[in-house]
């Protein structure tokens, strides 16, 4: 089976189980072809500290990914996920990067800070909050540090009716993306939680067809990834978006590597 995922967690992020190697080994079983290990970054001033690896993690994380890779029969990368802010620029651009080597960043939006207080993306649904998101975002795409855009629908899950706003929030984002020549993920792991209620009816919180459609329509470049937090969902997550996806319309693309997506102007 061909299937990709660049969007992997490990226990060091104290809510997802299992190695590494635990990812690779499954992977194999399951009939890989590209597979990347992702965890949430650690941040030098400690928050979110209790669900992201600590910085004292980072030796660790190196020599475990270190072992996977010996046992990985396909492309294997290894990166981080990160929330944006711009005062950990440096420490994604110098630190985890330049320092000590990450070969990738994925860009995981969570959280939405207003006056100081950090909001979770997927609860958050006051219209009037949706700018702030919108330009965050934007942001972290420009600053050139990340490859992926994990689950940019997220948003959604709070934001469940398509009101003109929302439908501008989602253009703002998919063209940033273009612009950013960044990869937009359909991510699995959406599909397996809760499905919210819309006035529309039920859905997934993410993904949402109609952002998809509204980004394959305007040349965005995707990517299935799993979002995988426990060995077993390695590789299904990939598989059930990439089902939603042609569900949709929409054939994503299967990249060998987490370099940035070749431009190809439709
Ligand atoms: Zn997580
Ligand atoms: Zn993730």
């Amino acid at each position: 089976m061909n299937t990709t995922s660049y969007h992997t967690h490990t226990r060091l992020c104290r809510h997802a189980s299992g190695n590494p190697v635990d990812y690779v080994r499954a992977a194999v079983r399951e009939g890989c072809a590209g597979l990347g290990i992702s965890d949430h970054c650690p941040y030098p001033d400690g928050t979110w500290a209790g669900s992201r690896m600590a910085v004292s993690d980072i030796p660790e994380y190196l020599s475990l990914v270190k072992v996977a890779r010996e046992e990985a029969s396909f492309p294997f990368f290894w990166g981080f996920e990160c929330e944006w802010a711009p005062e950990y620029d440096s420490w994604y651009r110098d630190y985890l990067v330049g320092e000590i080597g990450a070969q990738y960043l994925v860009y995981g939006a969570h959280w939405v800070r207003i006056d100081g207080n950090f909001h979770y993306v997927p609860e958050v649904s006051d219209p009037g909050m949706l700018g702030r998101y919108v330009d965050m975002t934007v942001k972290g795409l420009s600053s050139g540090l990340y490859s992926i855009f994990a689950h940019p629908d997220i948003f959604l899950a709070g934001y469940t009716s398509m009101t003109a706003d929302v439908r501008a929030a989602c253009r703002d984002i998919i063209e940033a993306a273009i612009a950013c020549n960044v990869w937009m993920e359909v991510n699995g792991l959406g599909m397996i939680k809760d499905k919210v209620q819309t006035p529309a009816g039920l859905r997934y919180g993410y993904p949402v067809r109609e952002f998809w459609q509204m980004a394959a329509e305007a040349g965005a470049a995707i990517m299935c990834n799993s979002d995988a937090h426990a060995p077993e969902q390695v590789l299904s997550g990939a598989r059930l978006a990439r089902d939603f996806s042609r569900q949709a319309g929409i054939e994503p693309s299967l990249p060998l590597s987490v370099e940035r997506p070749s431009r190809n102007p439709r």
